[in-house]
């Protein structure tokens, strides 16, 4: 399984990085995890526009799924006349609307769902493609997942946004890679149920036995290097910070 990262910012792009967005490959198969603002312009340096298989949205804040509107666009009014088939796209309760409404005030009822084939996240086991896939409600102001994603023997799990929470430290159990969000600085902020700070995404992957540990969805105005610093002093184990174009083999 490889892991690509396609944008790695939080909240609000950054110079340097699109929003949220993360591609997963096996066998062929291209599964993208969240496709936050910009992430549709980076994703084509690692694939064909049109080569992705199913997408999942771990929740429908912007910054993790607006640019499925132009990819809409992309998929429903392409250059040679033709229309996409539609493609899974897996999310939260209400994803098809939040999109439609997001792309036009005066939505046409069934548009989307010409070139996306929506399914609800529940928590739950699923295959998608060559993935068994498990699903976990994490802790945010809105319901979002987390997703543990498994294939040939190994695992990633990837946080989507949360504070705290046990359902987390259960999805990501012993995981290969746990692509954890960091968005706080431990002893700036502290909003229970809304993100991570690098403390707590280190000691959350301790307490899941997690091999490695990489730092993401990190916004600009926040200082990666002491999220990292404060990750290290409580997790033994490998952590760094994700950064876009970035590939780890699983
Ligand atoms: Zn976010
Ligand atoms: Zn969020």
């Amino acid at each position: 399984m490889k892991l690509t990262v396609v944008g790695c910012s939080g909240s609000f792009p950054s110079a340097e990085s699109a929003c949220s967005s993360y591609l997963v490959e096996a066998d062929g198969f291209r599964l993208l995890l969240d496709m936050g603002n910009g992430a549709l312009g980076e994703l084509q340096r690692h694939c064909g526009l049109y080569d992705l298989d199913a997408i999942f949205l771990s929740h429908l804040h912007a910054d993790h799924c607006i640019d499925m509107c132009a990819y809409f666009v992309a998929r429903y009014y392409r250059h040679d006349g033709g229309r996409c088939d539609p493609i899974p796209v897996y999310g939260p309760e209400g994803t098809e609307h939040r999109l439609t409404t997001a792309y036009a005030d005066t939505p046409t009822a069934s548009s989307m769902s010409e070139v996306f084939d929506f399914h609800t996240v529940k928590p739950s086991t699923f295959e998608i493609g060559p993935f068994t896939v498990h699903t976990e409600r994490v802790a945010h102001p809105v319901e979002a997942y987390g997703i543990r994603v498994e294939h040939g023997g190994t695992s990633l799990t990837y946080s989507g946004d949360t504070g705290i929470s046990p359902a987390l430290d259960e999805l990501a159990r012993d995981t290969d890679l746990f692509l954890c969000e960091a968005a706080f600085t431990h002893g700036k902020e502290n909003i229970p149920d809304l993100h991570l700070n690098g403390r707590e995404a280190g000691e959350t992957a301790t307490r899941a036995g997690a091999r490695r540990l990489v730092l993401t969805h990190i916004p600009p105005w926040t200082d990666p290097q002491v999220n990292l610093a404060d990750a290290r002093a409580v997790f033994d184990g490998p952590v760094e910070l994700a950064a876009p174009r970035q590939s780890y083999e699983i």
